[in-house]
């Protein structure tokens, strides 16, 4: 499914070294700034690290800093006007979730009428493709591989998706938690093999305001389950967890809250074992989300 990157010169999107390359942002910068701030609002943050995979704000200057962004393998035309279509899509999606949070959380829907309105094909496609660019980033960063053929086909408008399936979950712990826990997050990549050590199936995931976007990429996997306009969104419950109270408890430094957080919330969404990855894995598949 996926070959080595043979000249790290290259863009892996175009497979051209006609442009410098550049890094794209981990998680969008307008998400940064929405969430921490602009300018000199941004610089007066007092939280300011990163803890593994996962952002909290720190040690940065400002939200373009290259430690939000992954590395430069990814050329400027191909970050840059290629890609604008598919960066406003995504953040008319995301504006539409920062405003309408509370509803969402409970109605469980995006209703892509209301956030493109009549021209809500194309914009779902350019959102799908901004999120298929993330992946690819990832995988580019992480594996140093090329990303499947399918996802460059499909980001070039050559075929439709087939490879990734998609899947939306709000994760409400900052609801019931203080603040720093807008943190942005981004999984690393789970990976199964064949009995050949060829890669099967990879999963990962990156949260931004507590909107999880989950991603499995695997042959085949995806069918196209939005329903008109409608995409189902998961919520979850973390009511019963273990650690729950722990977790509340707001006297706790935010360091140590954080990392019980990104334990139970983001690194084991579905609060799995890290040895049942397979158990995780399937449940993710039967949800019907697209
Ligand atoms: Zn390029």
């Amino acid at each position: 499914m996926l070959s080595k990157i043979k000249d790290e010169s290259k863009c892996w999107w175009c497979n051209s070294s006609e442009y410098a390359l550049s890094g794209e942002h981990k998680i969008k910068k307008t998400d940064i700034e929405q969430l921490f701030g602009k300018g000199d609002e941004f610089k007066e943050q007092k939280f300011i690290k990163v803890v593994g995979n996962g952002i909290l704000k720190g040690q940065i200057q400002s939200p373009s800093s290259n430690i939000l962004k992954f590395n430069k393998k990814l050329c400027s035309n191909c970050n840059g006007s290629r890609s604008q279509q598919m960066d406003r899509s995504y953040e008319k999606f995301m504006n539409y979730y920062n405003e309408n949070k509370e509803k969402i959380k409970t109605s469980k829907i995006f209703d892509l009428g209301e956030i493109y309105e009549s021209r809500f094909n194309e914009s779902y496609l350019n959102l799908k493709r901004y999120f298929i660019k993330h992946i690819c980033c990832k995988i580019v960063d992480d594996l140093n591989l090329l990303p499947p053929l399918n996802l460059i086909n499909f980001l070039n408008g050559k075929e439709e998706l087939k490879d990734v399936k998609i899947i939306f979950n709000i994760k409400p712990y900052a609801f019931s938690v203080k603040d720093p826990f807008t943190t942005p997050y981004i999984s690393s990549l789970d990976i199964l093999k064949e009995e050949d050590n060829t890669i099967a199936i990879i999963m990962g995931w990156f949260t931004v305001n507590q909107l999880s976007i989950n991603y499995i990429i695997e042959k085949n996997i995806n069918c196209d389950l939005v329903d008109g306009k409608i995409i189902d969104v998961g919520v979850f419950d973390y009511k019963g967890l273990k650690h729950w109270n722990e977790i509340i408890d707001s006297s706790k430094k935010p360091e140590i809250n954080f990392k019980l957080i990104s334990d139970l919330f983001e690194n084991y969404p579905f609060n799995q074992e890290k040895n049942k990855l397979e158990k995780a894995l399937k449940m993710y598949k039967h949800l019907k989300y697209q």
